[in-house]
């Protein structure tokens, strides 16, 4: 549109704004960057703030609610929000169901900003968060409390690749009247749906396997209508929503998910097999070898393959875990995971800045424990990779 009767200073702001032909059944979902629609009168405002129709951007988005309704259907959830990061759908899930008072309990081997989250934030509301090992029935029950709103969990432990039991840690959180949240970022749904194990909650990073090329960063949480109107309200005014443009990039990403992971999973298995038979290396953390601690609870719960997280040590020596570092050709050290390229880290390194060294060996983070995000390339060249680099190993 654009008008004689107007300036040039006027027609610049409308022109070239609405399509000149209809625009119709577009093979992929266009993406919607505007914040805002036209509301044609008061009544068209009730209307639309009430749900009936799109209106304003955090509220609602055409390519955020694709994305949610894909996480949903893959959880197999009653509905899903789609946020900014893993980090934005952790921390308004948490505070919008906790007050002051209240009372956590959580896995003491969680993702390290969340566990800060507990200490920075919800310490200074009054939250009070009890930490406990999740591989133990026994420890968490001991620390339920009559107060005990949520527990808190993932399901495969990092770096060790623990597995926690959620069904038998539902059943317990249940009986004190607690939520069970569980973070499934390394599982994703192609391993394991939590909310069909007694999970009420389910969040992800959509940054690893979702978005699954190392290039968008996001996060969801699902969960029952009841429970999701809650953390809705709170959502809109903690305002971490995803944008249009990355929540197009999401979607598409997801709808090659069951292939990518498919074949991450089955990599994950013959890695795990490949560096427990190396003799440079001295164990493998993954539950599908005979040898893990929880490898029966895995198979139960995780028919379909463990994710494709695992790690494994070598010799304690930071000098020549550097030049492994340097002499793998294909994988790369990187400070994410769940992309469709193998990549290697560090734990000890990761979590200097926490934890004394120690500690850090008393929690299994040994110089020589390295984790390993495997990815889709063919697996005898990603077996080579880490055959020829564990050569500098040689003498253990
Ligand atoms: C990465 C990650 C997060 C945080 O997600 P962001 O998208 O980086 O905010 C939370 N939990 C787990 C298990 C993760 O791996």
């Amino acid at each position: 549109m654009n008008s004689k009767e107007l300036t040039r200073e006027t027609n610049i702001l409308y022109t070239g704004s609405e399509s000149k032909l209809p625009i119709e059944r577009p093979e992929t979902p266009p993406i919607y960057h505007s914040t805002a629609n036209i509301i044609s009168d008061m009544d068209d405002y009730d209307f639309a703030s009430t749900g009936g129709k799109y209106y304003y951007c955090r509220t609602a988005n055409p390519n955020r609610d694709g994305v949610a309704e894909a996480v949903s259907y893959l959880e197999n959830g009653e509905q899903s929000l789609v946020c900014s990061s893993g980090m934005a759908a952790i921390s308004t899930t948490i505070l919008s169901l906790v007050k002051s008072g209240d009372h956590i309990v959580a896995s003491r081997s969680i993702y390290g900003e969340t566990i800060e989250l507990f200490e920075n934030i919800l310490k200074k509301f009054g939250v009070e968060v009890t930490y406990s090992d999740f591989t133990n029935i026994d420890s968490i029950r001991a620390s339920l409390k009559s107060n005990t709103k949520m527990v808190y969990t993932e399901i495969i432990a990092n770096p060790l690749i623990e597995v926690v039991d959620i069904e038998v840690l539902s059943e317990a959180a249940h009986s004190v009247g607690a939520l069970v949240v569980v973070d499934s970022t390394f599982t994703t749904p192609f391993a394991i749906r939590p909310l069909e194990h007694g999970a009420d909650i389910v969040i992800h990073s959509l940054t690893k396997y979702f978005g699954g090329h190392s290039d968008i960063t996001a996060g969801s949480i699902t969960a029952s209508n009841e429970l999701m109107k809650k953390i809705y309200s709170d959502y809109l005014l903690f305002g971490g929503c995803l944008d249009p443009n990355s929540s197009w990039l999401m979607l598409r990403s997801i709808r090659t998910m069951e292939m990518r992971v498919t074949k991450q999973f089955e990599n994950a298995r013959k890695i795990a097999e490949a560096l427990q038979a190396d003799p440079h290396v001295r164990y493998v953390n993954y539950p599908t070898l005979s040898n893990h601690p929880q490898h029966e609870l895995a198979a139960r719960i995780m028919p379909n393959g463990c994710g494709a997280m695992l790690s494994f040590r070598v010799e304690d020596d930071r000098d020549k875990v550097n030049t492994f570092m340097h002499k793998l050709k294909l994988v790369k050290y990187l400070g994410t995971l769940g992309g469709y390229r193998t990549s290697i880290a560090h734990p000890a390194t990761a979590f200097r800045n926490e934890f004394t060294p120690q500690q850090l060996k008393d929690m299994g983070m040994e110089e020589g424990l390295i984790r390993i995000s495997t990815g889709a390339e063919a697996i005898e060249d990603l077996i080579a990779d880490f055959k020829q680099a564990l050569t500098v190993f040689e003498n253990v």
